[in-house]
């Protein structure tokens, strides 16, 4: 199957992030956490395409609304009820977003986010945290991964894609995670052109190291005094928390951006804000809004049928024990840590946990790069995992629902084994 995506696809796949040398698996079917492939082969799958599928694949009620809507229509121009019925759902969990307008991934909702803030503030340029992931709109990729070579004192903007034009790094400061004191120079110098500042509290890329409270307290009430928007990006951070995230941390952001959870196994992502900032998409106070955004699948029914039966199911019982869950395991991996006096340390929040492969404090994206010794020793924990059918996310660890008391059981064994080994 390589050789063949190799005559047709660049690189021979569609997503770099799932391939694996030295070709990838073919999956042919998943259920629950279980991925069978094209030799059937099954692996215990600690993914989740990409923390999306908070019930793992398959989901009875999820499968059977989805296919009763298959036959109904798939994507027909006009709205359709089951749009109102997840944006409803979505307005109630996040008291302080007013209403939410749909799109098709996490990548669309944070660059409309975006072009939300600059609708209504008049003003152009982003700050964001350097190292964190947005998806793949220019402004929100600028600084997700700048190498030590390309290190100044302070975060600057670095071009994540090569031929990104000058244009686009001169609109975005980059900002240090937690420091509070560069942050509020930074955002009182560059005031009268900030539209926003974008924020993920958890990002992934760093391993999900936290945001600091205080440091998103002083964010809110900092662009609150300058007339900046706060956009948070709950595109995975949605799933940590009932009302997402920022129900977690009690902030009101303007704007958030959504996406993988509620679209119930499909592509999706969707902007929420508050009355006054969702105006720009409401073409009726001028004809044509302030900031035209759709698309042709946008608000499909096949995505917010299935994505409300998954978000109807995500309970905040659920929602509670999948945390524990997650936490569970993320004690245990600390506890084989420590017995084995291993060079390693956890991160991460409730249901997704990071294994680093180094003992030093992690406070921000420079101290959780990795040194060479460190990806080699990634590496080999990887393959080990993978020799113990065990599919992780470059993220790390990322449970759903489907993950029961035996599968957790298979997957610490598989770590304990894939630990001892690097170890020695
Ligand atoms: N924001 C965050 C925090 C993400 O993790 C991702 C994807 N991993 C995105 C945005 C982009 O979402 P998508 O892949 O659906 O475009």
């Amino acid at each position: 199957m390589y050789d063949r995506g190799l005559k047709v696809l660049p690189g021979g796949v569609n997503r770099v992030r799932g391939f694996l040398s030295p070709f990838p698996i073919y999956a042919e079917s998943a259920e629950g956490c279980w991925i069978t492939d094209v030799d059937g082969t099954r692996w215990l799958d600690c993914n989740n395409n990409s923390l999306s599928l908070i019930h793992g694949h398959a989901r009875s009620e999820i499968v059977d609304a989805g296919r009763r809507q298959l036959g109904l229509g798939t994507a027909m121009s006009t709205p359709t009820e089951s749009e109102i019925g997840l944006a409803e759902m979505l307005c109630e969990r996040l008291p302080n977003m007013a209403s939410i307008r749909f799109f098709n991934s996490g990548t669309e909702a944070v660059m409309f986010a975006i072009k939300a803030a600059r609708a209504k503030t008049g003003k152009s340029k982003i700050a964001k945290i350097e190292g964190a992931y947005h998806g793949l709109y220019d402004f929100a990729e600028t600084s997700l991964d700048p190498a030590p070579g390309q290190w100044s004192n302070e975060p600057t903007a670095v071009p994540y894609a090569k031929g990104t034009p000058k244009s686009v790094l001169s609109e975005v400061i980059v900002l240090e995670l937690n420091n509070v004191e560069s942050m509020v120079r930074l955002l009182r110098e560059n005031q009268s052109d900030l539209a926003a500042v974008l924020v993920d509290v958890l990002p992934l890329t760093t391993g999900t190291l936290s945001m600091d409270p205080d440091f998103l307290r002083a964010i809110r009430s900092l662009t609150r005094d300058l007339g900046i928007m706060l956009i948070m990006d709950e595109v995975v951070s949605f799933r940590f928390g009932f009302g997402g995230m920022q129900g977690v941390y009690g902030c009101d952001p303007d704007l958030t951006a959504l996406g993988k959870i509620i679209g119930g196994g499909f592509p999706v992502g969707a902007v929420a804000g508050t009355a006054s900032a969702m105006e720009v998409f409401d073409h009726r106070l001028t004809g044509k809004p302030l900031l035209p955004a759709s698309g042709t699948f946008t608000a499909n029914p096949m995505t917010m049928t299935c994505g409300k039966v998954a978000v109807e199911l995500y309970t905040a019982d659920e929602c509670a024990r999948l945390n524990k869950l997650g936490q569970d395991v993320r004690d245990n991996v600390d506890r084989m840590i420590r017995k084995l006096g291993f060079e390693a340390q956890t991160t991460g929040y409730g249901s997704v946990f990071k294994i680093h492969f180094n003992r030093h404090p992690l406070h921000n994206y420079r101290d959780a790069y990795p040194t060479e010794d460190d990806r080699k020793m990634a590496a080999a924990f990887t393959s080990r995992m993978l020799a113990r059918n065990v599919l992780v996310s470059p993220y790390g660890f990322v449970f759903s629902t489907a993950h029961r008391g035996s599968d957790v059981d298979i997957l610490l064994a598989a770590i304990e084994e894939a630990l001892e080994a690097c170890a020695s």
